[in-house]
């Protein structure tokens, strides 16, 4: 199966404001969804951490909670804090 990915994305109307295009945890872009949502849009939003990487809430949901201790942001290994 050919999927047209150019397509898909022309028909996509909004975008984030985030610098990477992609997520650093699920690697799907950020005018998708995370792997856990089916369509984007506010019930997937992104979330930025204090050193300013962005990634799908969900997903950095589930990297802190897979942490035993501190965790740590998965681009930089700078302590994650959730950004105010
Ligand atoms: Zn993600
Ligand atoms: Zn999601
Ligand atoms: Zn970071």
């Amino acid at each position: 199966m050919k999927v047209n990915i150019l397509q898909w994305h022309a028909v996509a109307s909004w975008t984030w404001d985030a610098q990477d295009e992609t997520c650093g945890i699920c690697r799907m872009a950020f005018d998708g969804c995370c792997p856990d949502c089916k369509l984007p849009g506010d019930d997937c939003p992104l979330i930025w951490g204090q050193c300013n990487h962005a990634f799908h809430l969900h997903c950095i949901l589930k990297w802190v909670n897979s942490q035993t201790s501190q965790a740590h942001c998965p681009m930089c290994r700078r302590e994650w804090h959730f950004k105010d």
